[in-house]
C-alpha cells in the first residue's frame, strides 16, 4: 500500500510506467494468507518489481514502447519474470523505454516521456529510464530493463539508482523483444547493491528456451557479497582497479570527472591499488556498435509485419499491408536503425561496414582481455554527462548516440558491468547523480557486487 500510494502520488509528473496492475493488493494478500497458513511464500514474496516493456508479461501489455504492438498480449511470461514471480515478487507494471530499446534518453517511446525524479526537467536517461525512475521514486522495490549498449546502466547513473548488466548469457533471453541479439542482456536496477545482487540472482542461469542463454554456474551471489568483511580498514586490500584512461579525457563534464575522481581516492582508502590502463580502440566502439546494432535490429524487426503482431494497417493488397503496418507502426528512430542496418548489411557495402564492425569488435574484446588479466576490475564513469534537459539531444542523433561511449564497449565485448551512485555534481543539494561503472571479467558477477557493496 505505501508502494502503491507512492506511485499514484508521483505518476502524473514521472511517467514511468507505460502500465499498471490492478492486481497488486490482491497478490499481496494472497501472500499474506499463505502466510498465515504457514505456507513457503519464496524469498523474495511481495517485493514489487517494475518490468520494462520490451519484456513480456503475461496478461499484461508489452508493447515495447511502440505504436507497432500497442494492442499486444503477450500469451507467456518471459523467463526472467517467470523466474521472480515464482520467488513471490508482484509485477507492479510496465516500464517506459525508447521504442524497441533505440535511444539514450527515453524520449523515444510512442507514448510518453519520463522525466527524471531528481528533477523533472530532466531526462531519467535510456533506453530503461522508465525502470531506473521507478525505483529511485521508490515506486517499486527494483526493476528490471534490458541492455545492449548501456541501457541499464546510463540511466542508474542518471537516476542515482544501482544498475546490473550481467554477462551476455547469464540471463535468459526468452520473452525479451530483440533490438540486437548478440548483446542483449536483461538487468536489474535496485536502489542498494544487496537489492541488486539478490534480483540478479534470481533471474541468472540457463534456460533451454534461450540457445545463447549460458550453462556456467550461477554462485550464490547474496552469500558472496554479504559475507564481505566491512569493518575491516581495508576491506579492499590487494584489488587492482584499472583506471581506463580513455574514459577521462575531455569529452567528459567536469562534474562528472570530479565525481569519479573522488570514488578513485575512496577506493584507494579501502585498500585497492590504482593502475592506469589504455584501452587502444575505445574509441573505436561507439562506430561498431552503431553499426552492429543497427544490422541486428534491420533483420530482428522485420516480424512486425502487421500479420504476426500487433497493429494492422487496413490494406487490400499483401504488400501495401505490410508497408502500411510498418510505416505506421514504427517511429522515426526505429525507422532510421533499420534503414542503417539495412543499408550496412547490403552487398555493395558489407565488406566496408558490417565486417569492418566485427573486426573491431574482436579487438575490442582483446584488448578487455588483456586489461581483466592485469587489473581484477576496471573503472570508469558510466555515461560522459549528468542528465541533461529533456528536448536537449532530441533532434540530435549524433550528440545523443556520443552519450552512449563508456557503456557500448562492454556489451561489445559480453563482460558483466555494475553502475553504483558516486557522488552528486557540484551545486551542492542542485547537484545530479553520477554514476561509477566497474566492469569485471566474464561470469564474475560476483566480484562486482562484492566490491560494490563494500564501496556504497
Ligand atoms: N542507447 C543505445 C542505443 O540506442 C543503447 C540502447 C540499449 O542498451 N538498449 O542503441
Amino acid at each position: 500500500e505505501t508502494y502503491l500510494s507512492r506511485l499514484k502520488l508521483t505518476e502524473p509528473q514521472l511517467k514511468s510506467f507505460i502500465h499498471v496492475s490492478n492486481n497488486v493488493l490482491k497478490e499481496a494478500q494472497s501472500i499474506d494468507d499463505k502466510i498465515k497458513r504457514n505456507e513457503n511464500v519464496g524469498p523474495l514474496a511481495g517485493v514489487l518489481v517494475g518490468v520494462k516493456d520490451n519484456i513480456c508479461t503475461l496478461d499484461m501489455p508489452s508493447t515495447a514502447g511502440s505504436k507497432v504492438l500497442e494492442k499486444y498480449r503477450p500469451p507467456f511470461d518471459a523467463t526472467a519474470v517467470k523466474r521472480v514471480k515464482e520467488l513471490g515478487a508482484i509485477v507492479v507494471g510496465k516500464t517506459n523505454l525508447d521504442e524497441f530499446g533505440m535511444g539514450s534518453s527515453t524520449e523515444a517511446s510512442a507514448f510518453q516521456v519520463t522525466a527524471n525524479p531528481w528533477d523533472i526537467s530532466r531526462v531519467p536517461g535510456g533506453s530503461s529510464g522508465g525502470s531506473a525512475a521507478a525505483v529511485s521514486a521508490r515506486q517499486c522495490v527494483v526493476s528490471l530493463g534490458s541492455d545492449t549498449g548501456g541501457s541499464v546502466r546510463q540511466p542508474a547513473s542518471f537516476c542515482g539508482v544501482v544498475g546490473l548488466k550481467p554477462t551476455y548469457g547469464r540471463v535468459s533471453r526468452y520473452g525479451l523483444m530483440a533490438y540486437a541479439s548478440s548483446l542483449d542482456v536483461i538487468g536489474c536496477f535496485g536502489s542498494s547493491v544487496a537489492d541488486t545482487g539478490i534480483l540478479l540472482s534470481a533471474i541468472s542461469g540457463h534456460d533451454r528456451l534461450d540457445a545463447t542463454s549460458s550453462k556456467h554456474e550461477v554462485p550464490d551471489f547474496t552469500s558472496q557479497f554479504m559475507s564481505a568483511v566491512l569493518l575491516e580498514s581495508k576491506p579492499l586490500k590487494g584489488l587492482r582497479v584499472g583506471v581506463i584512461r580513455e574514459t577521462l579525457d575531455d569529452g567528459v563534464d567536469s562534474g562528472v570527472k570530479s565525481a569519479i575522481l573522488g570514488a578513485v581516492s575512496h577506493l584507494e582508502e579501502l585498500g585497492c591499488t590504482l593502475s592506469e590502463v589504455s584501452l587502444p580502440s575505445f574509441s573505436l566502439g561507439l562506430p561498431a556498435y552503431y553499426i552492429l546494432a543497427s544490422s541486428e535490429s534491420s533483420s530482428n524487426l522485420s516480424r512486425y509485419d502487421g500479420v504476426r503482431y500487433g497493429n494492422q494497417a487496413a490494406a487490400d493488397e499483401l504488400n501495401a499491408l505490410y508497408g502500411d503496418s510498418r510505416a505506421k507502426g514504427f517511429g522515426p528512430e526505429v525507422k532510421m536503425r533499420i534503414l542503417m542496418g539495412t543499408y550496412g548489411l547490403s552487398a555493395g557495402y558489407y565488406d566496408a561496414y558490417y565486417k569492418r564492425a566485427q573486426q573491431v569488435r574482436t579487438l575490442i574484446k582483446k584488448s578487455f582481455k588483456t586489461a581483466l588479466h592485469e587489473n581484477d576490475i576496471l573503472i570508469s564513469p558510466a555515461a560522459p554527462s549528468a542528465a541533461y534537459k529533456i528536448g536537449e539531444k532530441k533532434n540530435d542523433p549524433l550528440a545523443m548516440y556520443a552519450g552512449d561511449i563508456m557503456t557500448v564497449n562492454v556489451n561489445l565485448a559480453g563482460l558483466p558491468a555494475l553502475v553504483l551512485p558516486c557522488g552528486l555534481t557540484e551545486g551542492g543539494l542542485a547537484g545530479l547523480p553520477v554514476g561509477l561503472q566497474m566492469i569485471g571479467p566474464a561470469f564474475d558477477e560476483g566480484k562486482l557486487l562484492k566490491v560494490g557493496h563494500i564501496f556504497e
